[in-house]
């Protein structure tokens, strides 16, 4: 329409009397309409198409997931687009927001657009899930057309709102170590790429396993992590390798069959890997130069009388001990147990009522301990015993099999049960003690109480540091399966 307008104009020009003057200013109008024409094609259509694209998306997400949100990156011609579910209030849903905003870190240059969004899927043991997909575009002919998707993420609700963590999938008898260590080798096994294996294997030293995230689905497993610069992305393992140390309850239809079949050869595996880990760790332990660090231990408590006693002196020194306590003390004493674990002080299990757990019935056994943890841990306010002392050590496999925590044994005996003698106590604790000690003392006797001010005192000006159970092994993490005497021996517990 312009240009015939032009056209037009350059007519009536002709007819006037400068002629060439006419016809260049013709040209050049002609040009320059022409131009801003083409201009305000390209830039609006640009814009629009973008928007259009956009607004597209935003309308499929919606259709899978409900309301969303996005936000939205440009650097250089290059956009990264991030759609999240909101909840009712309009808020977005934390879980599937947050990792949106690793990849935002970064423009994928190789492509014009990359979209991270959601889809939501109703397939792991009724829970509901939603799975994060980056999809990549380049713009060709006027249209974004989409070159890639791969499935990141995913992340199944259970009815409470929390997430299905990594450490949920799996069975309840194997412990976090065992699984680390696999998928440490799986990663060292599957990936090729130097750098990523690297990112990977340290990712996989500092997460804990429910802080893991990780795709899996009927056709997928795989963990989540990003590079150096935010940018994020996925690493696929053998699904089958990873599913015999799941819950029978999440593992998929398509698996079942060779779960159910591999189910012993599994458990016979499971067992030598978790003994080669337990080996290790003690392996580990022995070869050890323990520093001045020792751990006094409280057990058979607590007592309304003597523990509090226990507690101050303690504090005077400030010095840590771990407390090993029976179930059946704890009603009445929740306030002191409170108490030690404000001030710094470990908690332990002692068994219900204190009875030789090798002449029980497994179901005894399991009550003894599974009741004082819950006990323990309720009137502490949440915090768990980390460790177990059988009454007497005394220990086998059937008993260990059901405790499920580390055995806290000892190897510096005070002797203050059968010499009821603060002076005795003191003579054989200074007598016998060395560094990395674990002394054995009880909390229930004035006797001892009577002992601990001048013992300490004692410890203390010959240079100990008086620490947690749990500190005396550093950050080495105290494992179920193993007995641990002193900060340079342990033992498995024989099966
Ligand atoms: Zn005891």
């Amino acid at each position: 329409m312009t240009v015939k307008v032009e056209l037009e104009k350059r007519k009536k020009c002709m007819t006037k009397r400068n002629l060439d003057l006419g016809i260049k200013i013709g040209i050049i109008c002609l040009i320059m309409c022409s131009l801003g024409v083409l201009y305000m094609y390209l830039t609006n259509s640009t814009g629009n198409i973008y928007q259009n694209f956009v607004n597209q998306v935003s309308e499929e997400v919606e259709k899978e997931v409900g309301k969303v949100a996005f936000l939205d990156k440009h650097i250089e011609g290059k956009a990264t687009l991030a759609f999240f579910p909101i909840d009712a209030q309009g808020k977005p849903v934390e879980k599937l927001a947050n990792p949106l905003h690793k990849g935002l870190e970064t423009v994928d240059t190789h492509t014009d657009i990359s979209v991270f969004s959601y889809t939501k899927q109703k397939t792991l043991n009724q829970y509901d899930g939603y799975y994060l997909y980056k999809k990549q575009y380049k713009l060709e002919q006027g249209k974004y057309k989409e070159q890639s998707a791969e499935l990141l993420a995913t992340y199944y609700f259970k009815e409470s709102g929390e997430t299905v963590s990594f450490q949920d999938l799996l069975e309840d008898s194997i412990d976090s170590h065992t699984v680390m260590e696999l998928l440490k080798t799986l990663v060292n096994d599957t990936v090729k790429e130097l750098t990523q294996k690297e990112k990977l294997l340290n990712m996989l030293e500092q997460k804990k396993l429910s802080e893991l995230d990780y795709a899996y689905t009927k056709d997928q497993f795989s963990l989540l992590s990003q590079d150096d610069n935010g940018k994020i992305f996925s690493t696929k393992l053998d699904i089958t390798d990873v599913i015999p140390y799941f819950k029978e309850t999440v593992v998929f239809d398509t698996y079942k069959s060779v779960y159910t079949t591999k189910v012993a050869e599994i458990r016979e595996k499971r067992k030598t890997y978790r003994q080669q880990m337990l080996q290790n760790i003690v392996n580990g332990i022995k070869q050890k130069v323990p520093s001045k660090k020792i751990a006094l231990t409280f057990d058979d408590g607590p007592d309304s009388d003597t523990t509090p006693q226990v507690l101050d002196i303690l504090e005077k020194y400030q010095a840590k001990a771990t407390f090993y306590m029976l179930g059946s003390r704890v009603a009445g004493n929740e306030n002191i147990i409170k108490k030690m674990v404000e001030k710094g002080h470990e908690l332990g299990n002692h068994s219900w009522d204190h009875p030789d757990l090798t002449t029980l019935p497994v179901e005894e056994v399991k009550r003894q301990v599974e009741q004082t943890q819950q006990a323990i841990t309720a009137a502490s306010g949440g915090v768990a015993p980390k460790s177990m002392r059988p009454p007497y050590g005394a220990i086998n496999a059937m008993v260990n099999s059901h405790i499920n925590l580390p055995i806290a044994m000892w190897n510096v005996d005070s002797l203050d049960w059968k010499t009821r003698s603060a002076e005795k106590v003191y003579e054989v604790v200074t007598n016998h003690i060395g560094n990395g000690d674990v002394v054995l003392m009880h909390d229930i006797h004035q006797s001892t109480v009577d002992s601990l001010d001048r013992l300490i005192g004692q410890l203390k000006e010959q240079g100990y540091e008086m620490v947690t159970l749990s500190e005396l092994y550093d950050s080495h993490e105290l494992v179920s399966g193993i007995q641990y005497f002193s900060a340079n021996d342990a033992q498995i517990v024989s099966e």
